[in-house]
C-alpha cells in the first residue's frame, strides 16, 4: 500500500485508493512514512475521470499541495491540503447552525473575537410534542447570543421544525443566499456530514449549494455514533468522524471557557444533552467535498438509532428531490 504523510501540516505522499466490494468507497490508508505513523481514513466521493498527468510514477495518484486527485473509476480523494485558518482570520463569518445551541457549541468561545453572523435552519422544536418548546428555545438563544455580544441584526432565526431541514432545502438555500449577501459574508462555517442528526447533514448540503465557488466553507465538530456496529449507539462529541482534511484545534482560554459555559447554561431545555460536550477546545477544518449519495459511514447512523421516522434513505431521497427541483448537482 502506498502512503500519505502529514508534513508541516500539509498532506504529501501517495495513496492507492480502491473501492472495496460491498464496502463502498471507505477505507483507511496506513501511512508508512518514517515521520508519521497515523492512519488516514479516506471518505468516499463521486467517480470522476482523472488525467494521466495527475498520476505518480508508480501509477498511483499523487498528492500535491492544492491538487485534487481523482483516480479513474474509483473515488475522489477529498483533499484540500491547506490547514484550516484560525477563526480570527476568517473575516465576516456566518455560522450555519441546524438548531439553537449548535452555534455556541461550535464557536461560542470565539464570539467576542470573531463576531459571527448566525443563521439558524430550524427553530429547534417540532419533533417533540411540546407546544411551547419553539418559543422557549427562541428565548434561550436570544439570551445566549446577547451574552456573547451578537447583535439581533446579525441573527436569522430558524423557520422549519426539527428534522425538517432536508425537506426544505430549496427554500433554505434561498434564505441563506439572501442572508449571506446582506451581511456580506466572507465565509460560512457549519456541521460536517457525519450521520449525527439529519438536520446537521442537511446543513452541510445547503452550505455546499450556497457557498461552493463563492466563499470558503469551514466545519465545526458536532456529534456522531462512536459504535456504529453495536446494537447500542454511543455519542462521540467534539471530534470529526474521520480525518479528511487537516484540522485546526483551538484550546480555549479560561475566559473563553467561562463565557461559553455561561452561554450554554442559557439553554435550560437542553441542559442534559449539552453536558456531554467538552468546552476546553473548539475544532475546525476546511469542508471536504462529500458524496451525499452514500451514508457518511457504515453501520447504524446515530439518528437511525433514535427510532425517529427519518433514516438515511429517507434523508437522501429528500436531498435528491431538492437537487432535482433546483436543477443543480453537487458533484465535484
Ligand atoms: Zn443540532
Amino acid at each position: 500500500m502506498d502512503h500519505v504523510h502529514f508534513r508541516r501540516g500539509r498532506l504529501t505522499g501517495f495513496v492507492s485508493p480502491v473501492c472495496q466490494p460491498g464496502k463502498g468507497c471507505l477505507r483507511t490508508i496506513a501511512c508508512k512514512g518514517a515521520e508519521c505513523r497515523q492512519k488516514l481514513p479516506v471518505a468516499h466521493h463521486p467517480v470522476l475521470p482523472v488525467s494521466s498527468a495527475a498520476m505518480g510514477s508508480n501509477g498511483s495518484p499523487q498528492f500535491t499541495s492544492g491538487t485534487k486527485i481523482i483516480p479513474a473509476g474509483v473515488l475522489l480523494i477529498p483533499i484540500d491540503t491547506k490547514v484550516c485558518p484560525h477563526p480570527t482570520s476568517w473575516g465576516r463569518t456566518v455560522i450555519v447552525a441546524a438548531h439553537p445551541d449548535d452555534e455556541v457549541l461550535a464557536l461560542g468561545g470565539h464570539f467576542r473575537t470573531v463576531h459571527p453572523r448566525i443563521f439558524h435552519l430550524t427553530n429547534g422544536a417540532g419533533f417533540l410534542p411540546i407546544p411551547s418548546l419553539a418559543h422557549r428555545r427562541a428565548e434561550e438563544v436570544k439570551k445566549a447570543l446577547a451574552m456573547g455580544g451578537i447583535a439581533s441584526r446579525s441573527f436569522s432565526a430558524g423557520v422549519v421544525p426539527d428534522q425538517g431541514v432536508a425537506a426544505a432545502i430549496p427554500a433554505l438555500v434561498q434564505r441563506l443566499k439572501a442572508f449571506t449577501d446582506r451581511v456580506r459574508a466572507d465565509c460560512m462555517v457549519t456541521h460536517s456530514f457525519e450521520g449525527g442528526h439529519p438536520d446537521h447533514d442537511a446543513a452541510s448540503v445547503i452550505c455546499q449549494l450556497v457557498g461552493q465557488g463563492r466563499m470558503p466553507i469551514y466545519e465545526f465538530t458536532s456529534y456522531h455514533n462512536a459504535t456504529p456496529y453495536s446494537p447500542q449507539s454511543s455519542l462521540r462529541t467534539n471530534q470529526f468522524l474521520r480525518l479528511v482534511t487537516p484540522e485546526m484545534t483551538v484550546l480555549l482560554s479560561e475566559r473563553q471557557r467561562r463565557l461559553k459555559q455561561r452561554m450554554l447554561k442559557c439553554f435550560r431545555s437542553q441542559a442534559e444533552f449539552l453536558g456531554r460536550f467538552s468546552i476546553t477546545e473548539e475544532r475546525f477544518r476546511i469542508a471536504p467535498r462529500y458524496c451525499y449519495a452514500k451514508p457518511p459511514h457504515e453501520g447504524t447512523l446515530l439518528y437511525e438509532s433514535f427510532g425517529w421516522r427519518i433514516n438515511y434513505l429517507a434523508w437522501w431521497s429528500a436531498v435528491e428531490s431538492a437537487l432535482k427541483e433546483m436543477g443543480v448537482s453537487l458533484h465535484v
